[in-house]
């Protein structure tokens, strides 16, 4: 396999080391998951078998893996990292081996930072091999690297971002009254593998008050003339990095207070996407969106924070929430997504990723936000 180092540049362990020691954290023991694949290019598979990055604050960096997913650690970017790969064999304890290569909690090893999506049964069996070391979560330090994206990551989220366009831009080739959603998802479930996808990560067909849930996915709904549908979908692309965009379709003429609700809906979007520059905390961007739509009378309608970051998973930091005073910063990547939902009727919610740059913002979404009348 290729190593792209300019997605997967290989000082990233070090960088993550010296955080964290700024941290606090004598080492970091990563395991399979976005983590690891951010810090290695090692898509590892999440197995009962422990596999897990160990990267003390000071001190060579190792990856344990089992003996049999050597070969294919080997064969993974993580191979061609200045990083030593320690196979365990079937018989032999490795959390034990991760103790036996770390100082005991006497000779000063006294806090590490676990991977946030860690399994618990590994967490609990390194306490046990670590005894007196405190285990905190890694997710703030990693985070805080991950959501700052460079311009390889950025290209990555566009390449994404296009893939998911094209399958907007055919969603009203399967969309038809009589259809339920169930088989309109599947196409367009088809769809985003054809676009270049490597998974489907969800397919959200809301229509009539179906739309008014959120995460409604798909149903057995017969999806009926003259009904507003909110189509929310993404993938993730093989360069590991996630799709997300949210697009509303209407089977024929929308009702007039459904096009009331989506004209506020679609000023408020638009005026936060227009907000993004460097500096703006997280709060105001979705006060932005908020304020418009409560003035609107709508208010309690929008019952979700704004967006969520974007990178290699789908949500992570930053979220653009209120109560987060983060202000955001060139290279940040993330959803803006306000909604409006009245229950038992419909819903309308309006997505875009967006990237703060250096003096604005830039949407990576380039469909048209218009309501789209079938
Ligand atoms: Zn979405
Ligand atoms: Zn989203």
């Amino acid at each position: 396999m290729a190593h792209d180092t300019e997605l997967y540049p290989l000082d990233r362990i070090v960088r993550a080391q010296k955080a964290a020691a700024d941290a606090g954290l004598d080492a970091l023991l990563v395991s399979p998951g976005p983590d690891l694949r951010y810090l290695t290019g090692y898509q590892a598979l999440p197995l009962e078998r422990l596999t897990c990055l160990v990267a003390p604050a000071a001190g060579e960096p190792f990856l344990v893996v089992p003996l049999l997913e050597q070969p294919a650690a080997e064969a993974s970017p993580a191979g061609a990292l200045d990083v030593e790969i320690v196979g365990w064999r079937e018989t032999e304890d490795p959390y034990a081996l991760i103790a036996s290569r770390l100082p005991s909690a006497a000779a000063g090893l006294r806090r590490v930072g676990l991977d946030n999506h860690m399994w618990a049964e590994k967490v609990l069996a390194l306490r046990s091999a670590l005894p007196g070391v405190e285990q905190e979560l890694a997710g703030e330090v990693l985070g805080a690297l991950r959501m700052r994206k460079s311009a390889a990551e950025v290209a990555a989220l566009r390449a994404a971002g296009a893939a998911i366009d094209a399958v907007h831009d055919a969603v009203g080739e399967w969309l038809r009254p009589g259809r339920t959603e169930r088989e309109v998802g599947k196409d367009i479930a088809d769809a985003i593998l054809a676009a270049g996808h490597e998974t489907v990560d969800f397919v959200i067909v809301g229509s009539g008050p179906n739309g008014a849930s959120p995460h409604h996915e798909l149903s057995d709904r017969v999806i009926q003339a003259g009904e507003p549908v909110v189509v929310d979908i993404g993938g993730t692309m093989p360069s590991g990095y996630c799709s997300d965009s949210t697009r509303n379709y209407c089977l024929g003429p929308a009702p007039a207070d459904y096009l009331r609700a989506f004209g506020v809906l679609r000023a408020a979007q638009t005026a936060q996407c227009e907000s993004i520059r460097p500096g703006i905390t997280a709060e105001r961007l979705d006060a932005v969106g908020r304020e418009i739509i409560a003035e609107a009378g709508y208010g309690e309608q929008f019952i979700h924070r704004t967006g969520h970051g974007i990178g290699l998973e789908t949500h992570e930091e930053p979220y653009i929430v209120a109560g987060s005073a983060r202000p955001l910063e060139s290279g940040m990547a993330f959803s803006v997504e306000p909604g409006i939902y009245l229950p038992g009727l419909y819903g309308a919610r309006i997505e875009d990723i967006a990237v703060c740059t250096e003096d604005g913002g830039e949407r990576l979404n380039l469909t048209s936000r218009d309501l789209r009348v079938l």
